[in-house]
């Protein structure tokens, strides 16, 4: 660009001076801006276009992405999740009756779908928790999330320390969505128990479940009290990046939005109405409808924009670099404990182990006026 600058320069000084004719300007001015061009030429090397070759390598291999969720049963998850995507997850799910619910225990379900929009693929899986908070004493039942969670850092742990490294499953789990009823005074002691277990293995995003059931005051206040509570008890949710200080106010307007949503009060429905004339996801009532996607009515679309389109790089960052590289170091270090507590014990062993002594016999005594410690010792090894 600095000789192309140049010449402009040369440009402007004939103009102004009157020298030149308008045609012969404007040759000059051609001429100029050819030669800017050939200079920029000549100075592009070509890694401008790395982002392009990122991208094209990254649409081509696809995208997973592992969201879990967690929280009592009937507080509307997978209703949310089918709203969320688009699809039927759900489609050949049982739900137990109260006699059976008595019997079962927390278990893990998994479902996968390939989802395609405009060429990028997601391979997109869902982890349900069902059975969690269902029996009569809930201790430990977190248990089963925690020890899932655990799983797939040890799976990917092991498949970044084999050999063949280059076609690596991602199943970790890179965002929980934490279900709270609407119905109780903030957090229930197993909520915190919960999100306390699992708050440094996984990305917590709380959710008030079933909005539609309170009045705005009421989501507003119970928002409120579940961020007092989950700072009383030191719960460590999600964490919206900052943003940085040259963003557009659009953009900081939004992420602030976000950061004020928490818990997002959400509504799910599986079922289109229709109302003026208009079809969308709602739930129809007899004094009127709500629409899923209405920000008036809940915070469905900002937690929908958060885990889509804006979010879902970072939070699988966060996963990587901050809950399996913890993982990772407990790994190495309990790896490096057992080897040097291995090699003690072999060196107390071999201390312990009885080194072959002289013999004191005759035959010892009379080796020993004869010759070395040596001969005498391998004598008595021999003997033994
Ligand atoms: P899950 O057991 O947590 O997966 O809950 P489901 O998705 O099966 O929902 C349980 C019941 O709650 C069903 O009858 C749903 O129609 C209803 N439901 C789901 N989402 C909402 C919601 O946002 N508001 C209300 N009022 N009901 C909901």
């Amino acid at each position: 660009f600095y000789s192309g600058q140049s010449q402009f320069a040369l440009f402007c000084e004939g103009s102004s001076t009157q020298r030149c004719t308008r045609s012969s300007v404007s040759c000059v001015f051609i001429s100029c801006l050819l030669s800017s061009l050939q200079d920029m030429d000549r100075e592009y090397v070509g890694f401008a276009t790395l982002p392009n070759q990122v991208h094209r390598k990254s649409v081509k291999k696809g995208f997973a992405f592992t969201l879990m969720v967690a929280g009592e049963s009937g507080l509307g998850k997978s209703t949310l999740v089918n709203s969320l995507y688009l699809t039927d997850l759900y489609n050949n799910r049982k739900v137990l009756n109260a006699e059976e619910r008595i019997a079962q225990t927390v278990f893990i379900t998994k479902h996968t779908v390939g989802i395609e929009e405009k060429g990028v693929r997601l391979r997109l899986s869902i982890v349900d928790t069902p059975g969690f908070g269902d029996a009569v004493n809930n201790t430990e039942s977190w248990k089963e999330i925690e020890d899932y969670i655990d799983q797939q850092f040890e799976q990917y742990f092991r498949d970044e320390s084999g050999l063949n490294r280059k076609n690596i499953q991602d199943n970790r789990v890179h965002c929980c969505l934490y279900f709270i009823s609407p119905f109780g005074h903030g957090l229930r002691p197993l909520d915190v128990e919960c999100m306390r277990a699992l708050h440094e293995k996984v990305n917590i995003v709380p959710v008030l479940a079933k909005a539609d059931s309170l009045t705005p005051t009421e989501v507003r206040r119970k928002k409120m009290k579940i961020r007092e509570e989950m700072e009383k008890f030191g719960i460590n949710i999600y964490q919206f990046p900052d943003c940085d200080f040259d963003e557009d106010e659009e953009f900081k307007q939004q992420e602030q939005l976000l950061k004020d949503s928490i818990p997002f009060a959400v509504i799910g429905s599986n079922i289109q109405v229709e109302s003026k004339g208009r079809k969308f996801r709602g739930r129809l009532y007899p004094w009127g409808v709500v629409e899923v996607e209405d920000p008036a009515h809940s915070d469905f679309l900002l937690l929908r924009n958060m885990l889509v389109k804006t979010h879902m790089q970072d939070l699988k960052d966060v996963t990587r670099e901050t809950h399996y590289e913890n993982y990772r170091a407990q790994c190495i270090q309990n790896m490096t404990r057992m080897v040097v507590q291995e090699r003690k014990r072999r060196l107390v062993l071999d201390t312990h182990t009885e080194l072959p002594r002289p013999i004191h016999t005759k035959v010892g005594l009379m080796y020993n006026t004869f010759g070395t410690t040596v001969v005498l010792q391998s004598f008595s090894a021999q003997k033994e």
